[in-house]
C-alpha cells in the first residue's frame, strides 16, 4: 500500500525534485531500526530524505491518506527507548533536510538570529555562528552531536539552563509540518499554541522544520572550574545558591555529579580532573568522607572587549563556597573546547566499545524538596559504587521554563536534572541489560513510593495512564486536545507510544 502511495507521489514530481524514500527489507541493516539506547529495535517500512520542507510535507500528507501508516522524524537517534522509531512506518532522516538546507543569518528590530533546519546537529550551528559572525546561541546541551529539532521537542538542558534557560526557552520562531501535511510558521505571537505545543511536544504535533535561534556575541574564552565535596548538603547548598543570583554576579554555567570515593577511573576520582586542572589528592578528603562525592563545575565566560575581571569575579565566588579546600581544578579553555568538552567521552567509549552497547540511561527532573532524600535513597544507597558513567545532579530553576510548552516539570522554583548516563561494556565483560534496566525501574519505584516530586526527561511509558500521570490532570487533558487539533490522526511519533494511529 505504502508502496503505491509512494510511486504516485514520485510521478507526481519533477524528475530532480523526486522524494527519495528506501523500502527496508531487513531491520538489522537500517539504523532507523535501532537508537542510541540499543533497547529496542522497531524496523519500519521506509525510510525516506527529505531535501525540504516541502519533502516532509508531501511525506506526511501520503501518510495521512492511508488508513495505518506512521511517521518519525529522526534526528541523530540519540534517544533511548526507541522514541523515533516507526514499527511498519515511515521514517523521515531530518539530516537529510539539514544536508539540503543552508543556515541563514536574520537580523531584525527584534535581535540577531540564525534560522536552522530541524535535522541540524547543535555542533554544526556552533561552528557556523562562531566561525562565520562570531556569535553563539545561549542555551546549549552538554553533547552536541544531537538535532535541533530533536533537543527542541523534548528540552535541552545542561549547566547554562539556569541562567539562560533551556533550548525550549531560546527559540523565537518554528516552522512545522503537522500531522495533515500542512507547513505552519508559529512563534509565541502567532499561531502561540502551535508553538508552544511542539516545545517539548515529544514530536507529537509537527515536525520542526526550521528554527529561529537567538544570537548574541560569542565569548572567547572560559574559566572553567570543579570543586569536590563531602557533604550532599553542602553541596546542593551551595549550588542552589549560585543558580539564584541576580544577573549581574550569575555564572553563566553550573554544573554537578555524583562519584565514587576510590581510584576507579570511570567512577572514581580520577573522573574529576579536567584538563590542564591538578592532580586530585584524596588525603585531602575529610576523615568522615562518606563512599560518594560531588563534584560541582561552573563556569563563567570572557568576552575580550568587554570590561569585567572575570577572575575577580569567579574568585568572588568561589570564596564562599564549602567545597574541601585543596580539591580545585581550574583551566581557560577556549568558548568551543569548553562546549566541546564531552566530545572525548564520545571518542573513548567509541574505543572501548561502550558507545555500541546497550545504553539503559535513566534522566529524572526531581523537586530541590525531595533531592536530599533521593540522594540518601538512590545515589548513595542503591548506586554508592558507581554507574559506570557520569551520574549528573544539578539544579535549575522552573521560571526558567515557560508553562505553555509541552514539557512536564516538578513543582516548586529549583528542581534538579538526575541523569544516570551509564557507558557499561558489552556483556558478559560489562553487566546484564536487564538487571540495569531492572534497577532503573526500581530508583522509579522508589520515587513514587517516597513520594518524590518527579517527572522523566525524555519519559518513555507503556499505557495512557503512565502518561497522564506523568503529565498530571491539567496537563494531560491539554496535551490530549492539542493532539486532536494538530495530528488527529496520530500519525507523527509513534515510538513515543503514547496515541495509537486512527485509521
Ligand atoms: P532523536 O532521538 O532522533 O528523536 C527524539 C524524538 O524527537 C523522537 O520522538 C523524534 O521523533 C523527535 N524528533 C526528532 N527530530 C524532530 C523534528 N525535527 N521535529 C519533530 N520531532 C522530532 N539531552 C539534553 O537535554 N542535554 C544533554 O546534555 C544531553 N546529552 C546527551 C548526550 C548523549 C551522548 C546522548 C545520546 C543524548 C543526550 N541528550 C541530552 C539527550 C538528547 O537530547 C535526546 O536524545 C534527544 O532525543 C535528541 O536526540 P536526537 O536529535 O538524536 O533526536
Amino acid at each position: 500500500m505504502m508502496l503505491a502511495y509512494m510511486e504516485h507521489a514520485a510521478a507526481a514530481t519533477e524528475p530532480d525534485q523526486a522524494l527519495q524514500l528506501t523500502l527496508v527489507a531487513d531491520a538489522a541493516e537500517c539504523a532507523a531500526a535501532r537508537d542510541f539506547g540499543g533497547l529496542v529495535s522497531a524496523r519500519p517500512a521506509g525510510v525516506a530524505f527529505p531535501a525540504s520542507a516541502d519533502d516532509v510535507a508531501s511525506f506526511v500528507s501520503m501518510a495521512a491518506l492511508t488508513a495505518h501508516l506512521t511517521v518519525a522524524a529522526r534526528g541523530n537517534g540519540h534517544s533511548v527507548a526507541g522514541q523515533a522509531m516507526a514499527e511498519g512506518g515511515l521514517v523521515l532522516d531530518m539530516r537529510a533536510v539539514a544536508r539540503g538546507t543552508q543556515m541563514q543569518l536574520v537580523v531584525s528590530g527584534a535581535g540577531t538570529f540564525v534560522d536552522v533546519p530541524g535535522g541540524a546537529l547543535w555542533e554544526e550551528v556552533l561552528h557556523w555562528a562562531v566561525s562565520n559572525h562570531g556569535l553563539a546561541p545561549a542555551s546549549w546541551t552538554d553533547y552536541l552531536r544531537l538535532t535541533v529539532g530533536g533537543t527542541l521537542s523534548n528540552g535541552g538542558v545542561s549547566g547554562q539552563s539556569h541562567r539562560y534557560g533551556p533550548q525550549v526557552s531560546n527559540v523565537a520562531e518554528l516552522e512545522v509540518v503537522t500531522g495533515d501535511g500542512k507547513r505552519h510558521v508559529c512563534s509565541p505571537s502567532s499561531h502561540s499554541d502551535l508553538f508552544f505545543a511542539v516545545l517539548g511536544g515529544l514530536g507529537q504535533f509537527g515536525v520542526i522544520t526550521r528554527a529561529r535561534i537567538p544570537l548574541s556575541p560569542a565569548p572567547q574564552t572560559v574559566k572553567w572550574t570543579r570543586v569536590v565535596y563531602a557533604s550532599f548538603a553542602e553541596y546542593a547548598a551551595d549550588a542552589e545558591w549560585l543558580v539564584t543570583r541576580p544577573a549581574e554576579s550569575a555564572l553563566d554555567y553550573v554544573e554537578g555529579f555524583a562519584f565514587v570515593r576510590s581510584d576507579d577511573p570511570v567512577n572514581g576520582w580520577p573522573s574529576v580532573p579536567i584538563p590542564g586542572g591538578a592532580h586530585f589528592e584524596p588525603s585531602l578528603l575529610p576523615a568522615g568522607a562518606g563512599p560518594v562525592l560531588y563534584c560541582l563545575e561552573v563556569a563563567l565566560y570572557q568576552h575580550r572587549h568587554r570590561q569585567d575581571d572575570v577572575d575577580e569575579r569567579m574568585g568572588a565566588m568561589m570564596r564562599q563556597l564549602k567545597y574541601v579546600r585543596g580539591l580545585e581544578f581550574a583551566a581557560e579553555v577556549g568558548y568551543v573546547e569548553f562546549l566541546s568538552r564531552v566530545n572525548h567521552v564520545e571518542e573513548e567509549a567509541r574505543r572501548n566499545g561502550s558507545w555500541a552497547a546497550p545504553h539503559p540511561w535513566l534522566n529524572l527532573f526531581i523537586s530541590s524538596r525531595d533531592i536530599a532524600r533521593f540522594d540518601a535513597t538512590v545515589i548513595k544507597g542503591m548506586l554508592s559504587d558507581g554507574i559506570d558513567g557520569p551520574m549528573l545532579v544539578y539544579p535549575m530553576l522552573n521560571s526558567k521554563w515557560d508553562p505553555n510548552t509541552s514539557v512536564a516539570l516538578p513543582e516548586g522554583e529549583i528542581f534538579y536534572l538526575v541523569a544516570l548516563l551509564r557507558f557499561c561494556r558489552p556483556y558478559p565483560g560489562g553487566p546484564a541489560v536487564d538487571e540495569l534496566v531492572a534497577q532503573n525501574s526500581s530508583i522509579i519505584e522508589a520515587c513514587h513510593a517516597n513520594g518524590y516530586d518527579f517527572k522523566m526527561y525524555f519519559p518513555h511509558y507503556d499505557t495512557e495512564s503512565d502518561w497522564a500521570r506523568h503529565f498530571g490532570a491539567t496537563k494531560w487533558a491539554r496535551f490530549v486536545d492539542r493532539k486532536a487539533r494538530y495530528d488527529p490522526l496520530a500519525i507523527l511519533a509513534p515510538g513515543q507510544k503514547i496515541f495509537p494511529r486512527t485509521p
